[in-house]
């Protein structure tokens, strides 16, 4: 089985910030990866745009060494030099005029225009103010922006404010890049691909939910930001929201941008707000006798920070579907392994006809978003042997990789997908203004309740599970947090 790779139409892609970290690590071995699939033609351009004074053949060193450096696979030097064959560079203020003559000269009449925004937010309305002033908006220009997506509901209004007076919202693409993930596709693969699940998935059939997205780095060099972000607003208000959505939310009509994006606001909106007792935040601490761990406080040079760099909550969605069946999220740093997953655990069987000795026994689907890609099916069988009717779980287990070949389960990267999806304009996996404002109004009161109550993360050892609180979150209601393993 190999899949089929579609090319995109020729277009030009503007990277604003094409010398910034995000464009070597992540857009131009993106672009170069696509190139090698056959899916980015020949005749497409990308041109980076930023302040530094650079000719075209200086920056196509600068994506020579960031290819190098970070695009995964093989590939031959002759589609190294074809592919910066296609590079250009502008040198450009956002802020004034410097740059935007030349680029406008460059671009190609009649095709897709993509502007990437790779740089501050506080360059978003300049940019889209330029980009008409010099005559390069056409019904074929695409706005690609990433997160952070605003700091609050204001900040976040404001934004799409200021995009909303230059380009409509069928122009306008947020970058989630967790969307853009195979595993993160998957889960509507599985829940409306399979006749088996979609009759269990709800309050009747589903005891409750687990989301985990557990890291193992710390804030490395990112303090300065994350310190200002915490948790809370890195990854419960867009990535682990954005799974919650998927996994919870009503059959769309079909899978069309617009219908998969209103199911998804359906389910923000229908969140109920977190109680303070329901949500714990932490803190990593120092690995004793480790110069290379250091604390959060310290990794973030603030000794009195009050930023979680964990978070775990409890919450309802109060719908026909869902109402009554608890959702158990949870997100840190430093924790012991590197998991993205989520469990579906199902309620016990109403009635027990092996009595009490085979004990309680109930199915559990994991979804692993990462590592290990797959889908397990926790089931009951009997335990082999002569010893009467003992019930055991044992897992079923699909790890794509092996159920794929490696050929097919070589994914493509998630930047690699949602670029070539902005080209071919299809919106689905990008959030939209009104999801992106309803999360951060679920988001809000929670932080604000944090601040009014001066409350402190509690402090957790580096690579365990996280606080002790965030087990009894959970301990509280009968329950408890699935393990945290690669
Ligand atoms: P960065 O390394 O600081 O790069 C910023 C880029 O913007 C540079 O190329 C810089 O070029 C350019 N720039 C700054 N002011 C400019 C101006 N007035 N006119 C034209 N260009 C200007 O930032 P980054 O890490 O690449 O991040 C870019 C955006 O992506 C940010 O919004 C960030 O939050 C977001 N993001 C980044 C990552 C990541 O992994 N890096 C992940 C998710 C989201 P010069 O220095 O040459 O001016």
């Amino acid at each position: 089985m190999v899949s089929r790779v579609i090319p995109v139409d020729p277009f030009d892609l503007i990277i604003f910030g094409g010398t910034g970290d995000l464009a070597r690590r992540k857009i131009l071995p993106a672009l170069f990866r696509r190139y090698c699939a056959g899916q980015m033609p020949f005749e497409a351009r990308i041109i980076g745009a930023a302040r530094s004074e650079h000719d075209a053949e200086e920056y196509r060193a600068f994506a020579s060494d960031a290819i190098r450096e970070f695009a995964v696979g093989t590939y031959s030097a002759d589609a190294l030099s074809e592919f910066l064959s296609r590079l250009d560079y502008v040198t450009i203020d956002a802020m004034g005029d410097l740059g935007w003559e030349e680029l406008a000269g460059k671009l190609t009449e009649a095709r897709v225009r993509a502007f990437y925004f790779s740089v501050g937010p506080g360059l978003f309305g300049e940019l889209a103010e330029r980009i008409h002033a010099y005559g390069m908006a056409s019904k074929e220009t695409r706005i690609v922006v990433e997160k952070p997506f605003g700091h609050d509901l204001t900040t976040a209004q404001a934004l799409n404010a200021t995009l909303a007076a230059h380009f409509p919202e069928s122009q306008v693409y947020r970058i989630d890049h967790y969307l853009g993930k195979e595993t993160v596709q998957n889960l509507m693969a599985v829940r409306f691909g399979n006749m088996l699940f979609e009759p269990l998935w709800n309050a009747q059939y589903v005891d409750h939910i687990q989301i985990t997205v557990a890291e193992t780095v710390g804030v490395g060099g990112r303090g300065e930001y994350y310190d200002k972000s915490g948790a809370m607003r890195d990854m419960m208000q867009n990535h682990l929201m954005q799974l919650l959505c998927l996994i919870a939310m009503e059959p769309p009509a079909q899978f069309e941008p617009d219908a998969v994006r209103d199911e998804k606001l359906k389910v923000i909106r229908a969140l109920d707000a977190v109680q303070p007792h329901h949500i714990v935040r932490g803190q990593y601490d120092a690995v004793p006798g480790d110069d290379g761990h250091p604390s959060y406080r310290e990794a973030v040079d603030n000794p009195r920070s009050r930023t979680e760099s964990y978070v775990a909550l409890k919450t309802h969605i109060s719908n026909w579907r869902w109402a009554g069946t608890p959702f158990y999220l949870r997100t840190g740093k430093r924790l012991k392994a590197r998991s993205s997953v989520i469990n579906v655990m199902f309620k016990n069987t109403p009635h027990s006809i092996f009595g009490e000795d085979a004990g309680q026994h109930a199915n559990v689907l994991s979804i692993r978003l990462q590592p290990n890609e797959g889908i397990t099916l926790q089931v009951t069988i009997k335990e082999p042997g002569p010893g009467g009717m003992r019930l055991i779980d044992v897992p079923l287990d699909m790890t794509f990789s092996e159920a794929l070949g490696p050929e097919d389960a070589d994914f493509p990267d998630a930047y690699e997908r949602l670029i070539m999806d902005v080209i071919r304009g299809n919106q689905t996996l990008f959030m939209r203004g009104d999801e992106v404002e309803a999360a951060w109004a679920w988001t809000d009161p929670i932080i604000a309740g944090w601040e009014a109550r001066n409350d402190v993360p509690k402090p957790y050892e580096s690579g365990s599970v996280g606080p002790r609180d965030a087990d009894l979150l959970i301990e509280r209601d009968k329950r408890s947090w699935r393990g945290i393993t690669p």
